[in-house]
């Protein structure tokens, strides 16, 4: 961190990532008001990727249902509505990446036991591509990944993948063309770090801010697997419903 940018955060107080407000008292993260503006993720939820459920007696949710994901299983704090749309907004595309101390805190909180249980080796955060990174100066999930991995102590490898060029707008895409786009898009940038035996034993923890159709995490997921990484989880800060 630049020095400058120390003076400026103790001049500065901490910004509530839902209402932008200064945050009282000092050392909290959020506003008491705004805690009740977020919608956590509760049971039931998918057993495979995570999403609220609307009832009790289903296990996965119709997506997990319908096409089946390479990850073994995936973890997410909050809803993705529109309270959650604008704070990831600001946290990604409008500089705020302190909000990156707030989502990890609630990731290490709410998930923190699951993923020790699990034993990740490594966090891997999903990457930028260069030019996005160049333009917006940070990957916000390479941040969540080194905040959630300092606190739970587990090694971050930020460049296991990496993101090749500027894919073109999924939304315009259905499912089928958006996995195939996304597929291209990502490849192994490991090869230094594991020789090729010594990877079947590794399990990654992928790291992102939002899930919604699972085409990212699934294509990251893919290009790890073809490498003969096989244990494969996500966690993100938010999350699509799964109904
Ligand atoms: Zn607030
Ligand atoms: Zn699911």
């Amino acid at each position: 961190m630049q020095p400058g940018k120390v003076l400026i955060d103790l001049v500065y107080p901490r910004r509530c990532p839902i209402c932008r407000e200064i945050v009282l008292p000092k050392g909290t993260y959020i506003c008491e008001g705004c805690t009740q503006k977020v919608t956590l993720v509760k049971q039931p939820s998918c057993m495979k990727c995570g999403k609220p459920l609307a009832i009790m007696e289903q296990e996965y949710c119709y997506d997990c249902v319908r096409h089946s994901h390479h990850y073994k299983r995936g973890f997410a704090v909050y809803v993705y509505d529109d309270v959650m749309r604008q704070s990831l907004g600001d946290f990604k595309f409008r500089g705020k990446r302190e909000y990156a101390d707030f989502f990890a805190k609630e990731i290490v909180t709410r998930y923190g036991e699951e993923i020790l249980a699990i034993k990740p080796d490594y966090l891997v955060p999903v990457p930028l591509h260069p030019a996005k990174l160049m333009a917006r100066g940070y990957n916000q999930a390479e941040i969540l990944a080194r905040k959630i991995g300092e606190a739970l102590k587990i090694p971050v490898i930020p460049n296991l993948l990496k993101r090749n060029r500027n894919t073109a707008p999924q939304k315009t895409l259905d499912d089928k063309e958006r996995l195939k786009n996304l597929s291209r898009a990502f490849s192994f940038g490991g090869s230094d770090t594991f020789q090729k035996g010594n990877r079947k034993n590794i399990k990654i923890m992928l790291v992102d801010d939002i899930y919604t159709t699972g085409s990212t995490i699934e294509a990251c997921t893919n290009v790890l697997n073809r490498q003969g990484i096989t244990d494969v989880y996500f966690v993100t800060v938010s999350i699509g419903r799964g109904y």
